[in-house]
């Protein structure tokens, strides 16, 4: 768990255009680090590995949330600081060259290196950008090596996501102004839903199209002024921006999640490569039609059942819109860790007026509001379920609908289902 220093804090504010008002808040936060991005990071891209540089709480935080590695060769691993790196005794950059090198002679099969800093590392300064320049000169070609941020004191949970694509940015290949026009699908899905998509887009007649990340992490797709990309994770600021530094230009959507909100994406696109609308709605009818079918399963459960989400994944927003517009439910408080207006600006905009929208956190603010707006469900991070059940309001893990598929049309009944098994649950409990 990170846990910041209170800023005290928070303020209301209102924009000269007449945006809606958000909740700023700064204090302290209940969120995992960016670290937990390795989690789903590692399973995407197949050829790399990750190198915490870090502590035993890193390691440990690691090992829990990851669990599952026991039988397979690990993709990550954490070169542990003891007390006299930490202390200064030893030069760090030594030591690091010496765990990289015997990692990579047992390890052929690693591709792409990531040196991922922690709070440790940050705390000592211990420079990796250098490490990864002085260490790819000495492993390019064969292994690519590259560093990022997951530290508790610069990430929170999903920008860890953020921090590693945007590391990857610099080294896609440059395409020219007269090469022909491309999409790129930006952010991390499972493989199932990514091929979903490719599958949609090749039905629309939509050629050249990549993801970021790539399966595996050499087969980096290319970038120029005729790339146009589609965010599918709302986490993943600076990695917009480094891309439209090498002149890639973002196509407004909503986020895919439900019937609505994969329609718009999908639209988008569509939109911009010049798709007949005929042949747009028949391609995406099948899908739209069975999203819709599978929503109504959880429908009368959700209907008219209030929501709280405090600050933790930055899907708070793209989900709160599916769950009002699609699924009836009424939106108390949508908190997210930061709010990138722009990319949310479609989900934004068909939230009701009566939703508190915030923005950063002071937990305790929050949770005092929570206690007195009394939702049907609050979604939160695992440290603040427990105690929020106890006092008899009922909760859903926020981390689970990051580790679960739950973007596109065949993952929209799931998605409902998820908030819909905790409602179930609490009325089984109740008779
Ligand atoms: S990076 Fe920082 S917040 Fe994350 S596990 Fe390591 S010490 Fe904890």
């Amino acid at each position: 768990m990170n846990h910041v220093a209170a800023l005290p804090g928070c303020s209301s504010e209102q924009s000269a255009q007449g945006q809606r008002p958000v909740l700023r808040e700064r204090g302290q936060r209940e969120v995992f680090c960016g670290l937990t991005g390795i989690v789903w990071l590692h399973r995407k891209m197949q050829d790399a590995f990750f190198l915490v540089v870090g502590s035993r709480t890193c390691a440990h935080l690691l090992q829990s949330a990851a669990g599952v590695m026991i039988f397979a060769e690990p993709r990550f691993a954490t070169a542990i600081m003891e007390e006299r790196d930490l202390a200064g005794m030893v030069d760090a950059q030594d030591e690091l060259d010496r765990v990289v090198s015997r990692l990579l002679a047992r390890r052929p099969d690693i591709k792409t290196l990531f040196l991922v800093g922690s709070c440790p590392s940050e705390v000592i300064k211990l420079d990796l950008a250098k490490a990864a320049e002085r260490l790819g000169t000495r492993y390019m070609p064969d292994v690519r090596i590259l560093n990022y941020s997951g530290s508790g004191i610069e990430t929170t949970f999903t920008q860890g996501e953020d921090t590693c694509l945007t590391a990857l940015v610099p080294e896609m290949p440059q395409l020219g102004e007269d090469a022909p026009r491309n999409l790129l699908i930006v952010g991390s899905l499972p493989d199932i839903v990514e091929d979903q998509f490719l599958r949609l887009f090749d039905q629309l007649g939509i050629e050249n199209v990549a993801s970021l990340p790539a399966r595996n992490a050499r087969d980096l797709p290319s970038v120029g002024p005729n790339t146009r990309y589609l965010l599918a994770q709302p986490f993943l600021a600076e990695t917009a921006m480094a891309l439209e530094d090498r002149g890639a230009v973002r196509l407004e959507a909503m986020f895919p999640f439900g019937a609505d909100g994969t329609t718009d994406w999908l639209k988008a696109a569509a939109r911009e490569f010049g798709v007949d609308e005929q042949l747009f709605n028949r391609v995406i009818a099948p899908g739209r039609e069975r999203a819709k079918r599978a929503m109504d399963h959880a429908r009368s459960e959700l209907e008219g059942k209030r929501i709280s989400f405090l600050p933790d994944s930055q899907l708070e927003v793209p989900l709160a819109r599916f769950l009002s517009t699609e699924m009836g439910m009424v939106p108390v408080e949508v908190g997210t860790p930061y709010l990138h207006r722009a990319h949310l600006a479609g989900d934004l905009a068909l939230i009701s007026d009566k939703a508190r929208i915030s923005e950063g956190q002071h937990v305790d603010r929050q949770l005092d509001r929570v206690r007195e707006d009394r939702p049907d469900l609050t979604v939160c991070g695992l440290g603040l379920a427990n105690p929020l059940e106890a006092e008899g309001l009922t909760t859903k893990w926020a981390i689970e609908l990051v580790f679960s598929p739950i973007h596109g049309f065949d993952q929209a009944g799931d998605l409902a289902e998820l908030f819909a098994r905790p409602l179930r649950r609490r009325d089984r409990l109740e008779v």
